[in-house]
């Protein structure tokens, strides 16, 4: 991969304290910034020029000690039906400081889960599937661990991974959120259905939904962008890949407060929000490992992917192409894909209302096809601006690594290129679409 491609930061960053920040941001005289860029401190902030001159010394060790080893730490419960599908399951155990929140929740769940399975299995209850439970190293240094060992397993992955659950930051208050494939996120859902609330009263869904005044359409996930492990999985490989977490207020991210102290104080007093992390973590991993076919749901799929060409449209109608580039055979190809999916569901429904459920040959023969609709949507080039993603469904969006783009061939192409480039990367990613619905067409014939 050319090194022009790769996430590496051409600008030296370093965090600081709001004291020393304050002195930086409280004396430019420049424009106002957008919204967005308003933060914490009490009063208006600007861009440069300054007045403010510093002069700042900075120790690093990346001079004097420019290699350093690094571990991923990987452990594997055999599956008892499918050994060959495997449900992953990681998160990061480097950080920038003490770094009890990132990531020292999201690494526990991990844990906490792998003896949960350990204890079962140990009772005679192994799982269905294969489950792989990873830590990884050196993620805030650009997702090295996990990325190394995506690909270095890239083939082996490839075929045996039905899902990835990223844990990653995730246990630091009372609010629920997950974030992920529009495919698992019916999964995620329902699993908050079966866990209390570490608040209460009622489950995480109660919960949820009541801050949300009861409507249930604003129970919304987010798509994955950049900024964690996940991204080899998905935006390399297309496995489908998400996580959950509880947040709250806090404001010690990647710096020296996000300790035990401030967990213990502030955070997740008493650690509720990590026990019913965990909980829920183990719920996902445990319908995603013995479901005789897996919860993977095409149908929200489609629909969520179709909402999402609207972004398309408007990014359409910015550059005044809408004479001569139309996303319309897009829509028409996720309709046939969201089709097909509805009707894969039910007959799924059926098949596993049925006494004595789904034979596991079949099951597999089903479960093959249905691994393969995501991995459909990438393409062995990747995008223009990065070869490295090959997923064709999201991506980080290029001018702010941490946010999610979707359709990112197309949305680059109507960003940076010509009208003649977005047709072509339309006429591109319908085709595969059209792929991935052959997959689940070849699901559903595997089912009948
Ligand atoms: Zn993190």
């Amino acid at each position: 991969v050319p090194e022009d491609s790769l996430d590496i930061p051409k600008i030296p960053i370093i965090p600081m304290s709001y004291g020393n920040a304050r002195r930086f941001l409280e004396p430019m005289t420049g424009p106002a910034v957008p919204q967005s860029w308003q933060g914490g401190l009490p009063f208006h902030y600007h861009v440069g020029p300054g007045p403010a001159r510093s002069r700042m010394k900075v120790k690093t060790e990346r001079g004097a000690r420019a290699f350093h080893k690094i571990w991923n730490t990987v452990g594997m419960i055999r599956g008892s039906r499918w050994p060959d599908e495997w449900v992953v399951v990681g998160g990061h155990r480097d950080a920038w400081g003490p770094g009890a929140r990132d990531n020292v929740s999201g690494t526990v769940s991990v844990l906490e889960t792998a003896r949960a399975f350990a204890a079962l299995a140990r009772d005679g209850q192994k799982p269905a599937r294969t489950v792989v439970f990873a830590t990884w190293d050196a993620e805030e240094w650009g997702l090295i661990g996990s990325t190394e060992w995506v690909e270095e397993l890239e083939d082996t992955l490839r075929a045996h991974v039905v899902a990835y659950i990223n844990e990653d930051g995730t246990f630091s208050g009372p609010s629920f959120g997950g974030g992920g494939s529009p495919s698992l996120k019916p999964l995620f859902r329902a699993a908050t259905r079966v866990v209390p609330d570490p608040v209460g009263p009622g489950t995480v869904y109660d919960v949820w939904l009541k801050a949300h005044n009861g409507d249930t359409t604003a129970l919304t996930m987010g798509n994955l962008g950049g900024g964690s492990d996940f991204s080899g999985f998905y935006h390399h490989l297309g496995i489908p890949s998400g996580g959950i977490g509880f947040d709250g207020p806090d404001g010690i991210y990647h710096s020296m407060y996000d300790s035990y102290d401030w967990m213990t104080r502030f955070g997740d007093p008493a650690y509720k929000a990590h026990r019913a992390g965990a909980q829920l973590v183990a719920v996902i991993l445990g319908r995603l490992a013995n479901s005789d076919l897996l919860p993977l749901d095409y149908a929200a799929f489609g629909t969520e992917l179709n909402g999402l060409v609207a972004q398309l449209d408007s990014g359409i109608a910015k550059k005044q192409w809408k004479s001569s580039v139309t996303t319309q055979a897009l829509k028409d190809a996720l309709d046939r894909f969201t089709a097909v999916a509805r009707a894969f569901n039910a007959a799924r429904d059926s098949a596993l209302a049925r006494a004595g459920g789904v034979d596991s040959a079949r099951a597999q023969r089903v479960n093959q096809a249905l691994m393969l609709v995501e991995r459909r949507l990438t393409r062995p080039e990747g995008l223009v601006s990065r070869p490295w993603f090959k997923s064709l469904q999201f991506a980080a969006d290029l001018d702010n690594g941490y946010a999610t783009m979707a359709f990112p061939s197309v949305n680059e192409a109507i960003r940076y290129a010509d009208a003649a480039t977005a047709n072509k990367e339309l006429v591109d990613l319908v085709n595969r679409v059209d792929q991935a619905r052959a997959a689940l067409v070849e699901a559903a014939v595997a089912l009948r």
